[in-house]
């Protein structure tokens, strides 16, 4: 039984993963609306964010895989969560094609739009310590208007993931936790402290989510939520990529009122490297030849 994350709220609705596989199955945005024909019925206009979601602890080699390092131990979240770059790297395509939701709320029916888009930026914090970023592309369903128009102004600018995990590793001692009844002592008194290793360097208690071992790291990224408090302060709104996209709709969005093709352009600002930007074109013109 897989571990339910998320960074900060009570799941209200938790849909079990094997509805969400049918769901989301061949990742429901994409393959539902290029089976579709028809063009102008079947968009919708969405709120485009590029936002920074989560971002990766360095581990020490194997097989203390699970010491984090201390120089990273910032990176690990606020619920004492922590995802190694390994399995960050093999998971974090699981965003494409989730949900975007508030708060968690996990109903498809509560559903605001869909991730369009998922990257991994590669960042050397010291020398021998690399972490990851992970950002992702926002489509938020304008019907939504308060949403849209609270992220617009930024009152409303933080994300948080939700994920699943199949299981968990103390970082400390590397206990395998597949059902929280099994946990360690350190998992289960000491999360958010730093204790001493044998060596003398300090270790953040964490949970490390998943293993490189596992198929895709063992972690499914199944929604992202826009909340009031992140987890990880780092997960914000970083730029409005375009203020008004007209792309195809899924069954969780609402058809455009009016369908005209008509698009702004695109008011980007400085927060998105040239990198990402080439590449969200690129998608978007995937997405945009799709229909
Ligand atoms: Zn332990």
């Amino acid at each position: 039984m897989p571990f339910q994350k998320t960074a900060n709220a009570e799941v209200a609705d938790i849909i079990s993963l094997r509805n969400w596989e049918q769901m989301h199955g061949g990742r429901s945005f994409k393959s539902k609306t290029a089976s579709v024909g028809r063009v102008a019925a079947n968009q919708t206009k969405y709120l485009l964010s590029h936002c920074t979601i989560m971002a990766s602890v360095a581990v020490e080699d194997e097989p203390f895989d699970y010491l984090i390092k201390p120089e990273s131990a910032a990176f690990v979240n606020q619920n004492d969560d922590a995802w190694s770059l390994a399995v960050l790297q093999m998971s974090y395509r699981s965003f494409v094609g989730a949900f975007n939701f508030v708060e968690h709320f996990q109903n498809s029916r509560a559903s605001k739009g869909h991730i369009l888009d998922a990257v991994l930026r590669k960042i050397r914090i010291a020398e021998d310590v690399l972490i990851g970023y992970v950002d992702i592309l926002v489509a938020t369903d304008l019907v939504h208007t308060e949403l849209v128009e609270n992220i617009r102004s930024g009152k409303t600018k933080y994300m948080s993931m939700g994920c699943l995990t199949d299981l968990v590793i103390c970082s400390y001692c590397g206990a395998r936790c597949t059902e929280s009844h099994t946990y360690c002592q350190h998992l289960l008194y000491n999360k958010g402290d730093f204790l001493f290793d044998d060596s003398g360097v300090p270790r953040r208690i964490a949970e490390l989510c998943g293993h490189p071992s596992l198929p895709n790291g063992g972690v499914k990224f199944v929604e992202a939520s826009w909340v009031g408090t992140p987890a990880f302060p780092g997960a914000s709104k970083r730029s409005i990529v375009l203020d008004e996209w007209l792309g195809p709709a899924s069954p969780y969005t609402h058809v455009a009122s009016q369908p005209t093709g008509i698009k702004k352009a695109a008011s980007i600002e400085s927060a998105c490297s040239p990198a990402m930007l080439a590449h969200l074109n690129s998608r978007l013109k995937q997405q945009v030849s799709r229909k």
